[in-house]
């Protein structure tokens, strides 16, 4: 008896095979050699334990097996999807497009080389993000600004350069998790500062703050309880007594706002969101928000406030290490320019998915099922709600209408358009798959009724 694994054909073999050369053109040799020699080494071990049964080692059952090594790499690549969603600042899919003059401001400094820390007038280095500051300062309404990372990056900063050694007073109620790991306690832990809890998780007062400031004080904290919601018996002092309070004690007020609103959510149906311009107005001194979730800008972490606060962030070692990459930077300054020109409701991606109608909505989706129904596959419009997502308003949504597909077996077909080329993101909704047209763009259209028609055969 001959050994089987004598029969399997080599590397190089395989790599000639008119079945593999498509594979090669798509995904380079190299990655193509590495993922037949993978396949290969397998079937190996599964034939000397489980004899010839247990592997296949025709040349077909070989390349299949390859093909589905390298779809499987090819999916953890990162790629664009189609967000089905309908949830607009979704953080695992990206959390918010750009538009379309962010985009090209991001492949602008791609492409060559810019003035990020260049003074033109002066022919001499200068400071990186300082028109952003501008603009910042200009839309918020405070003197001065400074940009990092992300927000996560911007607390940590903002509590080792003006809390480190000392305490950090903050409500029980705000002793939030963000998501990713991100918990006000263990940053707090993390820069240096000691937090000093007062009142309890439903009912905190501006006394509970004042009996808890001494000498060791640095700062009064809030933070916005971004993704979740206290309801019924709640008292929580608002910015303005914090301020106060703070002031009264020669101590920063420091407001976490989150998700950085720049416009009233109340304009688009939804809760007022607290906006940075409010925190500054009502006397915060330093107020940190992000760059990606309603502002709908890149991942940034932007901090506005006093000056003097915000300098000694700026001189702080760590400032450094948290600084932003030229990309986001270049795209956070387009989306402010929206905001300057005041056209950010329609051009911004965020607020013009979050301002889309229901009429607009139910159309659309009454389109989708027509040209479904042309490819064969059964569907109905239905309506639904459409989330806000990634920590912005929490548990609110605005009506929409889906197009739930007609299928006995909605969570395979989630999986099957998971594998699509462009991958389609849907959701379940009352045992139907539901596609909602809220977060998918015109141009996107094609792609994902032609991957629908194509899961559900
Ligand atoms: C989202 C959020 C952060 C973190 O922002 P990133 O930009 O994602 O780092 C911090 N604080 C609050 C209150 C948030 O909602």
């Amino acid at each position: 008896m001959t050994d089987p694994r004598r029969r399997l054909p080599g590397v190089h073999r395989l790599l000639d095979a008119p079945a593999v050369q498509p594979l090669i053109t798509q995904h380079g040799r190299r990655t193509v050699t590495a993922a037949t020699q993978a396949v290969l080494d397998e079937t190996r071990r599964a034939l000397a334990e489980g004899g010839e049964a247990a592997a296949a080692f025709d040349e077909a059952a070989l390349v299949a097996q390859i093909a589905g090594v390298l779809a499987a790499e090819q999916r953890r690549a990162l790629q664009p999807v189609i967000n089905a969603t309908g949830v607009v600042i979704h953080t695992n899919l990206g959390r918010t497009p750009l538009s379309a003059a962010a985009q090209a401001a991001v492949s602008m400094v791609a492409r060559g080389y810019s003035n990020l820390e260049y003074r033109l007038d002066a022919g001499q280095r200068g400071g990186r993000g300082e028109a952003v500051e501008t603009m910042l300062c200009e839309l918020t309404g405070a003197a001065a600004a400074l940009v990092v990372n992300n927000a996560a990056a911007a607390v940590l900063l903002m509590l080792s350069a003006l809390a480190k050694g000392g305490e950090v007073v903050i409500s029980r109620g705000q002793l939030i998790e963000i998501g990713g790991g991100f918990r006000i306690p263990e940053v707090m832990a993390q820069s240096g500062a000691r937090l000093v809890e007062v009142g309890t998780t439903n009912r905190t007062r501006t006394g509970d703050y004042e009996a808890a400031l001494g000498a060791d004080t640095r700062m009064i904290f809030a933070a916005h309880r971004s993704n979740f919601r206290i309801v019924g018996f709640h008292e929580e002092p608002d910015v303005g007594a914090l301020a106060e309070l703070a002031h009264a004690h020669g101590l920063p007020m420091v407001h976490d706002v989150g998700s950085g609103a720049l416009l009233d959510t109340a304009a688009f149906g939804l809760p007022h969101e607290p906006t940075v311009p409010e925190s500054i107005e009502a006397g915060a001194d330093v107020v940190v928000f992000s760059g990606d979730k309603l502002l709908g800008g890149p991942q940034a972490g932007c901090i506005v406030g006093r000056a003097a606060w915000v300098e000694s962030l700026r001189r702080h070692p760590l400032a450094r290490a948290a600084r932003i990459d030229k990309y986001c930077l270049a795209g956070l300054g387009a989306t402010l320019k929206h905001y300057v020109e005041g056209e950010a409701a329609e051009k911004v991606p965020v607020w013009r998915l979050l301002g889309r109608t229901p009429e607009a909505l139910e159309a659309t989706a009454t389109q989708w099922v027509e040209a479904l129904a042309a490819r064969g596959v059964g569907a109905d419009v239905l309506p639904a709600r459409s989330m806000v997502g990634g920590g912005s308003l929490p548990e609110e949504s605005l009506p929409t209408f889906v197009v739930a597909l007609r299928h006995d077996r909605p969570d395979a077909l989630m999986a099957r358009l998971r594998e699509g080329q462009p991958p389609v993101i849907a959701r379940i909704l009352d045992d139907r798959l539901a596609l909602d047209p809220r977060t998918v763009f015109d141009w996107q259209t094609g792609a994902l009724l032609d991957g629908v028609a194509a899961a559900v055969k």
